[in-house]
């Protein structure tokens, strides 16, 4: 399925709506044990896309954030509604680019993921098909190359 023209999402509650400008980046999965705390679930889905490229479109303004540190110990920031304590993205220190927690997607049936990774510490009953992404027991090896093969597969079908 393509991608849609500036595909949009919200909280679970609605009272935050943004909308992504530019063609997404790259999209993974990823099985640290931050992101099945993080999402309360199996694994996290990070949608890359330029900082720049979203738009809030309802209740920016109503943002709360919550810093922790990456595993590399840089600054993580983490957005996400006080209302409904949906999380909506992380950005880092370096800014440019921002993570989108592509559940939070209205449409979430294009979302195809290039990898996943830290399957190190996945759920046991988990299985992958090696054939359609890419598996890394932890960090991927080279980011760059998988973006570029996610770009066209999804953006260039
Ligand atoms: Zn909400
Ligand atoms: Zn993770």
């Amino acid at each position: 399925m393509n991608i849609p023209d500036n595909p949009m999402g919200s909280c679970q509650c609605g009272n935050i709506r943004y909308r992504i400008n530019a063609s997404p980046h790259i999209l993974y999965t990823c099985h640290c044990c931050d992101c099945q705390k993080q999402s309360s679930s199996a694994f996290g889905m990070s949608l890359i896309i330029d900082a720049s490229a979203l738009e809030f479109v309802a209740g920016e303004t109503q943002l709360k954030f919550w810093d922790t540190q990456g595993g590399d110990g840089s600054l993580k920031r983490c957005a996400f509604c006080p209302n409904c304590g949906t999380r909506l993205y992380h950005t880092d220190d370096k800014g440019g680019e921002i993570s989108i927690k592509a559940g939070s997607l209205d449409d979430t049936r294009w979302l195809q993921p290039i990898a996943h990774i830290w399957l190190r510490s996945s759920q046991p009953w988990l299985s992958f098909d090696h054939d359609s992404a890419h598996c890394f027991e932890q960090e991927p090896d080279n980011e760059e190359d998988l973006a570029q093969q996610w770009q066209q597969h999804t953006l260039n079908p």
